[in-house]
Order: C-alpha cells, then sequence, then structure tokens
C-alpha cells in the first residue's frame, strides 16, 4: 500500500482546489452597475460597491461578517 503516494497525491489535489479557490475570488470579479440603487455588485460573489467608478478587487472578504 504506497501510502506516500496516497499522501503525496492528495497534497497536490489539495494545492490545486486552494489556487482555484484562491485566483477565482480575486481575477473572477465580474463588477456589473446596478443604477436603481447605484452602486456596483459582484456577479460571482455578490460583494457590493456604492459608487460610480468600477471597483478594481473583489470585495468580498471585508464585506462577511
Ligand atoms: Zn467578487
Amino acid at each position: 500500500m504506497p501510502v506516500l503516494l496516497l499522501l503525496l497525491l492528495a497534497g497536490v489535489l489539495g494545492y490545486f482546489v486552494w489556487r482555484h479557490q484562491t485566483s477565482t475570488l480575486t481575477r473572477n470579479c465580474r463588477w456589473r452597475q446596478d443604477k436603481r440603487v447605484g452602486e456596483w455588485r459582484c456577479a460571482f460573489c455578490g460583494a457590493r460597491d456604492p459608487g460610480e467608478d468600477s471597483p478594481r478587487e473583489c470585495l468580498r472578504d471585508q464585506q462577511n461578517s
């Protein structure tokens, strides 16, 4: 039973899953302006940002409460 190989495989898989999650938080944010309420909304994580200019980064971590 190659236990070490299984552990290595699990570690590699976990690493790629972690990379995927962190990258989607910062790169795939799609800000869309909602003019009715005057704010920007991220279509991926649902973060909101008031103002006229499009946000440049995801605000999800800052708005979780
Ligand atoms: Zn986002």
